[in-house]
This record gives C-alpha cells, sequence and structure tokens, in this order.
C-alpha cells in the first residue's frame, strides 16, 4: 500500500470557527490518522506580533506525516498558513504580558477508508485562541509522580511524533495522577522501567552541579521545540548540556527539575513522588537554573530581549 504523496495541498481558504464535517469512516476516525502541533504567538509593546521557530513545527508534522503515511504541507506552506492565520485573527492576540494567540495546527486522514489503510484524502487545518499565561503570578513548582502502571511509548511506536494517539494514551494516566493531588505523570521507558522520559506534554530537563542534562531523543520522546531551544540558550549561557539516557535515580538525586514546553515555556517541579517517596528540590521554591531559563527564553519569545538567535518572526 503506497502512501499517498505530498505537495497536494491546494491554497487553503480563512473560515469562521465552526463545525467540519468529516465522513464517519475517515482515516482519523478510525485508524488515529492525525497529528497536530501546537506554538504562540506575542504581542510586543510595538504592536507588532512575533512567531517563535513556526518553521520547526512545520519540520516537526512533516515528520510525523511520514511515520503516519500522510501527505504533509511543505515547510513555506505550514509557515506560510500560519501567519494567514495569525494576521487574520491578530485582534485576539492579547496585549504584552498578558497571554498571548495559541495557534494548533492539525493534520488528518479525512477521506473514507473502511479497511485498515492510509486514508485517501487528508486535511490540514488551523485554529487559534487567546491564552494567559501559563504562570500568572510568577513560576509556580509543579509536582509531579513516577508510575510505572503506563507508559507513554514503546520503541518503534509512535511516541516521537506529535499523533492523536499518544495523547489518548496519556488520559488515565494523568487524571489518575491529579485525582491524587499531582500535577502530572513523568513516565519511565518502558523496556527498562528505569530511564526517564517525559511528562504528558512536556520535556524534562535534570539539573546536578551545573550541568543540564535530558533525555536523549530515542523515537519515544517527542522531540520539543522548547527543548531543543533550552538546550542553546543553556550552552550560549555557559552551562554543560548533556542528551543522554538519565535513570530514576539520578533524577531523585539532583538539584534542580524543570520541563519545557510551548504551554509551560520552562516549569520547575517542585517535587517528584516515586514508589510512595516524595523528593522536593529548589527548597520549596523556584531553583536558580530554572528561573534563569525562563526568563532568558521568555523574553525573547515576547521581544523584549533582542533575539540574537534568530527564533522570532515578526508578523506586523
Ligand atoms: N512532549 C510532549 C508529549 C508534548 O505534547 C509537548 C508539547 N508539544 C512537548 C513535549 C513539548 O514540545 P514543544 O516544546 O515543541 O511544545
Amino acid at each position: 500500500m503506497r502512501c499517498p504523496r505530498d505537495g497536494e495541498f491546494s491554497n487553503g481558504t480563512l473560515e469562521p470557527y465552526g463545525n467540519i464535517e468529516l465522513s464517519p469512516s475517515s482515516g482519523v476516525l478510525n485508524y488515529g490518522q492525525g497529528l497536530f502541533e501546537g506554538l504562540k504567538a506575542y504581542r510586543k509593546e510595538d504592536g507588532s506580533i512575533l512567531l517563535f521557530r513556526p518553521e520547526e513545527n512545520g519540520v516537526r508534522m512533516r515528520m510525523g506525516a511520514e511515520r503516519l503515511c500522510m501527505p504533509a504541507p511543505t515547510i513555506e506552506q505550514f509557515v506560510d498558513a500560519v501567519k494567514a492565520t495569525v494576521l487574520a485573527n491578530k485582534r485576539w492576540v492579547p496585549p504584552p504580558g498578558k497571554g498571548s494567540l495559541y495557534i494548533r495546527p492539525l493534520l488528518m486522514g479525512t477521506g473514507a477508508v473502511l479497511g485498515l489503510a492510509p486514508a485517501p484524502e487528508y486535511t490540514f487545518l488551523i485554529y487559534v485562541s487567546p491564552v494567559g499565561n501559563y504562570f500568572k503570578e510568577g513560576l509556580a513548582p509543579i509536582n509531579l509522580v513516577i508510575q510505572n502502571d503506563y507508559h507513554r511509548a514503546t520503541p518503534g511506536g509512535t511516541g516521537g511524533i506529535k499523533t492523536i494517539g499518544n495523547y489518548a494514551s496519556v488520559l488515565k494516566a494523568q487524571s489518575e495522577a491529579k485525582e491524587k493531588g499531582y500535577s502530572d505523570v513523568l513516565y519511565l521507558d518502558s523496556v527498562h522501567k528505569k530511564y526517564l522520559e517525559e511528562v504528558s506534554s512536556c520535556n524534562v530537563f535534570v539539573v546536578k552541579d551545573n550541568t543540564i542534562s535530558t533525555p536523549a531523543i530515542r523515537g519515544t520522546i517527542l522531540p520539543g521545540i522548547t527543548r531543543k531551544s533550552i538546550i542553546d540558550v543553556a550552552v550560549s549561557l555557559g552551562f554543560q548540556v548533556e542528551e543522554r539516557l538519565i535513570s530514576v535515580e539520578e533524577v531523585l538525586d539532583a538539584d534542580e527539575v524543570f520541563c519545557t514546553g510551548t504551554a509551560v515555556v520552562v516549569s520547575p517541579v517542585g517535587s517528584i513522588t516515586y514508589h510512595g517517596k516524595r523528593v522536593s528540590y529548589g527548597g520549596g521554591g523556584v531553583g536558580a537554573v530554572s528561573q534563569q531559563l525562563y526568563s532568558v527564553l521568555t523574553r525573547l519569545q515576547m521581544g523584549i530581549a533582542e533575539d540574537k538567535m534568530g527564533w522570532t518572526l515578526q508578523l506586523c
């Protein structure tokens, strides 16, 4: 069975937000042939709007599409569509410091397919919504729980792409953790049940003696754009950064732990509970490294600091 080819996306149209028509036998509804992305637009003091590395989201969507036998927009088509959608909704981009416009691109098999196979037709769409700042009054540490009854991804599976099914698989683990008062789950690898992977919707970093480590990308972890950016920012600030296997014992012995993602940017971890034992970090407050990385990256994304990395795209 051949995967459909790329480059077959016709020029898009801008339409008011509303329901879409979908065949009951569409590939996305029956076989989970769907991908999404998430990025943010910020308003600067001068009124202009900034996107953060949108081409990276386009690249990641293409990588996921290849794995799911789907055609994908080119990176140029992707970025142009994001720009057009944001510009058409620019009045919804909150004022500086009051949040951002969250942008959600979707790519899905919308053609009808009864037997298991890639769908014959695809839809790429983008919707947006204003969101407040994740941390309204300064950074607030989150509390994670490690548990081995559930895993987010397995080797050879789809953990390394942003496919919708990965999120269905964490719903139960995450809601059980929340019911017990935790913020989220920190997943271990499914083979050795020993190495850190990531949280339900963010990557994880461990700080020990001024070295910053994060699990290496091995197909079971989403290659986060914030993760990649934080690695570069940390290196530019003089930290030693390592991408490698990190055992659960190491994280329990760390000086600081933080998570990264588009929503949280950098989120300090206040405690991790493993087998009923709770380990706290940063003395109940926010660790110095997490605070520094959060400040540097948010100031860059919001256009408060000069963008020496060339990561922001100014829209108007
Ligand atoms: N891991 C998972 C599972 C995620 O859903 C996300 C959010 N996209 C991330 C990590 C962080 O990725 P990014 O920094 O690109 O938002």
